[in-house]
């Protein structure tokens, strides 16, 4: 039998500035994932903040959050058999400079931060990410 997970992802400002929103839905439904939510927000920077506290220390974090409110994201709830880890390989590495070809990253961003896309990184991470962004009646299932 089939185990399903589910994980959290954002297409986020940059790409979805440069219109690249529909192809990078479209790579990750080729790549076998259910979308079981999905929505446009523009969010705040202390949005931004709330989401991304574990990094709060990071040098990088006021940046961070200040990209993450510098325009729309579009957010995903997603499922798929070992959908955390195979999304974090279609994403690819952080800096995609270091990205493999075919990975979201390789194609679509541009800077280590300005990386076009997010995916949990573990299972307790993806259950806040997506009670971060989702009601439970907001999911198809
Ligand atoms: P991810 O799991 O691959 O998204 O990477 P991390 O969890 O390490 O970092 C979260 C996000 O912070 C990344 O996706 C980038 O948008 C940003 N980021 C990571 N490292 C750096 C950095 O060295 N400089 C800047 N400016 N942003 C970074």
């Amino acid at each position: 039998m089939k185990t399903l997970q589910r994980t959290f992802s954002i297409i986020k400002p940059d790409a979805v500035a440069k219109n690249a929103t529909g192809d990078i839905l479209g790579m990750i439904q080729h790549a076998g994932f259910n979308i079981l939510g999905m929505k446009m927000l523009w969010i705040t920077k202390a949005q931004a903040e709330g989401f991304y506290a574990v990094h709060a220390t990071r040098p990088f974090f006021e940046s961070l959050t200040t990209f993450m409110s510098s325009g729309p994201i579009v957010v995903l709830a997603l499922e798929k058999e070992n959908a955390i880890a195979d999304l974090r390989k279609l994403m690819g590495a952080t800096d995609p400079a270091k990205a493999e070809h075919g990975t979201i990253r390789k194609k679509h961003a541009a800077s280590i931060e300005a990386n076009s896309v997010h995916g949990s990184d573990a299972e307790d991470t993806a259950r806040f990410e997506l009670s971060y962004f989702f009601a439970g009646y907001e999911l198809t299932r």
